[in-house]
């Protein structure tokens, strides 16, 4: 690889942060799901309500996202909420609708793990384990999580640079899981008037850095959900393996996150979109056949 004038004045270049580096591994890491591969030449679409809120919304909001071609169902079941008194997700009940879920639409499911007492439980009900952007810094949670033979869907922290967010996913892979999906869903900036800023310019960092593949969350990265459609358009057009997005079968009734969910139709267009601009970088989303029960 070339070297560029900055990748000198990196810490992250210079230190032990060996396992996620591009010079170590120049093949880009392929990771997959059921059939489906991440950060191979397709692009993948994750999508499905903040929280498991109860069976009939995960099951509707499943069979939505899945005829509309997302790949990957999301659901929390464990929320990493602002306050103590907002709704903390269903736990493990959570979990057993997200199963549910997939064996009616047939999609693999990604929901969030914040303990480390509570890894082994998530493990057992899910395809890919998250780590959320609260959880960045827990190290001892990336180090249970790379002793998983699960793939993690690592978000980048709050207020984490690229170096430190490496040298984190360097945790995960240390202890023996390369299968490490990164994911930009927003920094703290100076700016308010978004929920974060969605920082698109870490897509081409983390490709020339690392060889995992990189996702976008345009749903918490701006907040608001008519911001959603842009910021994962450009995600796409700027190098991203797929999107992550919130979708809600009724998102004015959202136990969380409801303002910068998709309603179904916005969700179905967005698709549409995506697949062209996917298809004008030489992209496409990945195709399953249907295996709605
Ligand atoms: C989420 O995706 O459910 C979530 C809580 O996001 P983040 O960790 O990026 O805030
Ligand atoms: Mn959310």
């Amino acid at each position: 690889m070339e070297t560029h004038k900055g990748d000198n004045q990196s810490n992250y270049r210079s230190s032990a942060a060996t396992l996620v580096n591009r010079r170590t591994n120049a093949n880009d890491t392929v990771i997959n799901v059921n059939g489906i591969e991440i950060g191979g030449r397709d692009i993948i679409i994750i999508a499905g309500p903040c929280a498991v809120e109860n069976k009939e919304q995960l099951l509707e909001t499943a069979k939505i996202v899945s005829s509309a071609g997302a790949n990957i169902l999301r659901g929390g079941a464990y929320k990493p909420r602002t306050s103590p008194y907002s709704f903390q997700g269903l736990g493990e009940d959570g979990l057993k609708y997200l199963s549910e879920a997939r064996k009616v639409t047939g999609l693999p499911v990604v929901t969030e793990v914040m303990d480390t007492r509570l890894m082994e439980l998530v493990c057992k009900y899910t395809d890919i384990i998250q780590i959320g952007s609260r959880s960045m810094h827990n190290f001892p949670l990336l180090k249970e999580a790379g002793k998983c033979r699960k793939p993690v869907l690592f978000k980048r922290g709050l207020m984490a640079t690229v170096d430190e967010y490496l040298h984190a996913a360097e945790y995960i892979l240390s202890e023996g899981n390369q299968e490490v999906i990164l994911c930009e869903r927003g920094i703290r900036t100076f700016e308010n008037y978004t929920r974060n800023t969605l920082d698109l310019s870490v897509i081409p960092v983390l490709k020339r850095r690392t060889h995992l593949p990189v996702i976008v969350d345009p749903s918490h990265g701006t907040g608001y959900s008519w911001m959603v459609p842009a910021m994962a358009k450009a995600a796409i057009a700027a190098g991203a393996d797929g999107v992550m997005v919130e979708v809600h079968y009724k998102p004015l009734e959202a136990l969380s996150d409801g303002s910068q969910s998709l309603y179904p139709d916005e969700f179905v267009q967005l698709v549409k979109d995506i697949e062209k601009i996917a298809r004008a970088i030489g992209r496409k989303i990945y195709h399953r056949k249907p295996s709605l029960a």
